[in-house]
């Protein structure tokens, strides 16, 4: 066996979970919390807090129940296919998950997560929000939320 030449050179990593080609040293929590910190420094930024924070999960999803999987791909289909705000959508869906009728969690555990049925080949991930700097980021993450949407609907 020979010694990679590589050996202690910069080393990409790829998310188990969502397939993502890694930056060196860097996870996809990291790139999240960098996602996060562009919209605290450039409030406009906001304006898409909810389709990222969707698109992260929908890529990691034993972040969610299996219940909350199914709610968050129902929610990605109202934000996209459907055009609703978020308050539409909380509006829309006030009845389903009011925590006083809801008798299912939505964040996942480490016996009941959500999963997909097959392998998903995610045409965006989280690097691809990152190259593209803040400059970029309301579009971005608005054509991250279309490819999951789309990837999601295919028979
Ligand atoms: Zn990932």
């Amino acid at each position: 066996m020979f010694l990679c030449q590589n050996e202690g050179m910069d080393v990409e990593s790829i998310c188990p979970e969502c397939g993502a080609v890694l930056p060196t040293g860097q996870s996809c929590q990291d790139l999240f919390d960098q996602m996060l910190l562009w919209e605290w420094e450039h409030p406009p930024l906001g304006e898409v807090h909810h389709l990222m924070v969707l698109c992260y999960h929908l890529q990691h999803p034993h972040l969610y129940s299996p219940e909350g999987l199914a709610y968050a791909r129902r929610l990605l289909a109202q934000f996209v296919a459907q055009g609703l705000s978020p308050t539409e959508a909380r509006q829309q869906n006030r009845a389903q998950v009011s925590s006083a009728n809801r008798n299912w969690k939505i964040t996942g555990t480490a016996v009941a997560f959500g999963a997909y049925d097959q392998p998903m080949n995610w045409t965006m991930t989280a690097v691809d929000i990152i190259t593209g700097g803040p400059e970029n980021y309301g579009e971005r993450v608005r054509a991250w939320a279309q490819s999951i949407h789309q990837v999601l609907s295919r028979p």
